[in-house]
């Protein structure tokens, strides 16, 4: 028997610690980066090809290597960084593992010029798949420069796993953003097939965060700061107005190195507990100073998690900091509670009634309908007569409303009373007994106890129904603006802006991008001008998501027209108003939940009215 022990051949070594430290085309422009803000950079600049499946280059003015050190940097475990073991735990710098470059040279073509600021001449060395393939002296700038080509080339698993070029490039340039908010004193420039997406300057922090962020983030940005023996804290809370539905803008540093806590991101929540919308999170950027010895980044490989000695200590740091400044910026008492639980009562209370009321609605109801039941089939397309009708027309215009409304009615006389429609206009006398408590419920009478109709919900879902029909046959009727509104926008926002344009346009928004202001000059028409401004928010962040499929963003784009419409000034002064809306909202296939699956009926059943008199 022969020994079947053997060592791993370096380029294989290589290629296996690879899968660990490079995931994707961001991983290697966080890792390349890093090592120029250890070398000392200034400035820093990164182009990419095809979100960098094509080419990663990455050109710094820092340090430079030696013509040794060039090729030794390419060695597994070669850093210039850790000495010693006891140097691993009072870490000042980035890297430490001395494995990135390995990494990349063993799945990639790689190109390095490098020049000390000594030498004349620097050295130049082309290496594919760990292999030496050239090494000239040659001349170049000082400072370092990586082109990294063809990632990915040998491992074709990894290289077919990569997503499309649009979420490719989202997480370069989240990376991208954490190291230039983690350094505003390092120039930064980030091009992209060509074109320049952020140049930013050395500067503040505060000014840091407005270049990358947008204009508009300038006066919402509260400062925190405060100094311990443990740990300083500095930076900036969004005033919790301005919170997000996702948590896109939620930045730890510590050390100027980005980092996650779902730990100290509960402290966040709890600092604005009370002080924020429904369902949003708050941004923040800050900024912590710990002696390196009492933390652990070594727990994660692409290190992004990080352990720390106090903890629990830094979480109240956190909470009493926040807090104290939202406080301070008096910015509480400006929220309008009163508006904002009217519109949308929190779930917490409405468990709190004694008896919870139950649900006693025929889902398939449909009153326009008298036995064959046909309101919708397996394929989810909509097969009512009224639902014909709008696809037909496209239903962009106002007219064409009103006539399959007309429509509609006449359907209704038409149609005998049936067994099912015991819910509202069970007869005559029934028609106009409803009520309507605090603008927005709508009570009715109905055989199995009261019906309650959240109303702009269920405006909210009739406008979701009314144009995701259209969309389906035709791009949607926008309306011109006489006056085009302007919103500074950020970097990120023009990228997202321009990859969606297609699908915004046939959703009816039309808009151009210059010097970071998107310029909007028609709007799908059923938006009411009172909540343009925050119905754009909406949108911009909903084209912000990076891991959303073509459909999904679709109906979460046309559920942000639809919040906005539900948002507007609610009109059911008369009978008639109030009929036609709950007409309407019967017409939607699914009239129980808004898009986003908030509940716009509940009965509360005789029983339960019932014990109430016992
Ligand atoms: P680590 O950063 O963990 O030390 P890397 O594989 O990322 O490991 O880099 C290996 C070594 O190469 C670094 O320790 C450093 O000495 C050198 N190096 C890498 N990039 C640069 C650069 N841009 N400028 C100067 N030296 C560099
Ligand atoms: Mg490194």
């Amino acid at each position: 028997m022969s020994d079947l022990i053997q060592l791993l051949p370096d380029n294989i070594a290589n290629q296996i610690a690879a899968g660990e430290v490079i995931q994707r085309p961001a991983s290697v422009v966080k890792e390349i980066v890093e090592n120029a803000i250890d070398a000392g950079a200034t400035s820093i600049e990164v182009n990419i090809k095809d979100a960098g499946k094509t080419l990663i280059q990455i050109v710094d003015n820092g340090n430079g290597m030696s013509p040794a050190d060039a090729e030794l940097c390419f060695e597994r475990h070669a850093t210039s960084k850790v000495r010693a073991a006891a140097d691993l735990f009072s870490l000042a710098t980035k890297g430490f593992r001395g494995e990135a470059l390995a990494s990349i040279a063993a799945i990639s073509h790689v190109q390095l010029n490098t020049r000390e600021v000594n030498n004349d001449l620097g050295t130049s060395i082309t290496i594919e798949g760990s292999n030496i393939k050239e090494k000239i002296e040659a001349v170049c700038a000082q400072g370092t420069s990586f082109e990294v080509k063809n990632l990915f080339y040998n491992v074709p698993a990894r290289r077919n796993f990569l997503k499309s070029d649009k979420v490719e490039f989202g997480h370069i340039s989240d990376e991208f953003e954490r190291v230039a908010l983690a350094h505003p004193e390092i120039h930064f420039i980030l091009q992209h097939n060509e074109n320049e997406l952020y140049n930013l300057r050395s500067t503040t922090l505060r000014k840091r965060i407005i270049d990358v962020l947008g204009k508009k983030t300038s006066d919402r940005l509260v400062p925190i700061e405060e100094s311990t023996d443990i740990v300083d804290l500095k930076g900036f809370v969004l005033k919790p107005e301005f919170s997000k539905k996702t948590r896109g803008e939620q930045f730890f540093f510590v050390n100027n190195r980005f980092f996650k806590s779902a730990y100290f991101n509960h402290a966040l929540n709890k600092a604005f507990e009370g002080l924020l919308k429904e369902r949003t999170f708050p941004s923040f950027f800050l900024y912590l100073s710990v002696d390196p010895k009492r933390i652990d980044v070594n727990v994660h490989p692409t290190k992004t998690e990080i352990k720390f000695e106090e903890d629990k200590f830094i979480y109240s740091i956190l909470l009493s900091s926040v807090r104290q400044a939202l406080g301070k910026y008096n910015i509480a008492p400006t929220l309008d509670f009163e508006r904002e639980m009217g519109f949308d009562i929190p779930h917490e209370m409405r468990s709190q009634s004694p008896i919870e009321p139950t649900i006693q609605v025929n889902e398939g109801y449909n009153p326009f309908q008298t036995t064959s039941r046909t309101t919708s089939n397996s394929t989810g397309k909509k097969s009512t007569n009224f639902s014909k009708a709008v696809v037909d027309k496209g239903f962009g215009s106002k007219e064409a409303k009103q006539e399959d409304w007309d429509n509609f009615y006449s359907i209704d006389e038409k149609n005998e009373v049936s067994e099912q429609t015991n819910l509202v206009h069970e007869s005559d006398e029934d028609k106009g007994t409803q009520f309507i408590v605090k603008g927005n419920y709508i009570l009715s009478p109905s055989k199995s106890g009261l019906m309650v109709i959240h109303a702009r919900r269920a405006i909210e879902q009739i406008v979701y129904t009314d144009t995701i029909n259209s969309f389906i046959s035709s791009p949607i009727t926008s309306q011109s603006l006489l006056f085009p509104i302007e919103k500074e926008v950020s970097k990120k926002e023009c990228l997202n802006w321009n990859n969606n344009a297609s699908i915004l346009k046939q959703l009816g928004f039309h808009g151009t991008i210059e010097n970071d202001t998107l310029s909007i000059s028609a709007v799908p028409g059923v938006l009411e001008e009172e909540t343009l401004s925050a119905t754009l928010e909406d949108i911009l962040e909903t084209i912000g998501h990076k891991d959303i499929e073509k459909g999904d963003l679709a109906h979460n784009l046309v559920a942000a027209i639809a919040r906005s419409a539900g948002m507007k000034q609610l009109n059911l002064n008369t009978d008639e108003a109030v009929e036609s809306l709950v007409n309407r909202l019967f017409q939607c296939e699914n009239h129980m939940f808004t898009p986003t699956n908030k509940k716009i009926i509940d009965t509360i059943s005789i029983e339960t009215i019932e014990t109430k008199f016992k």
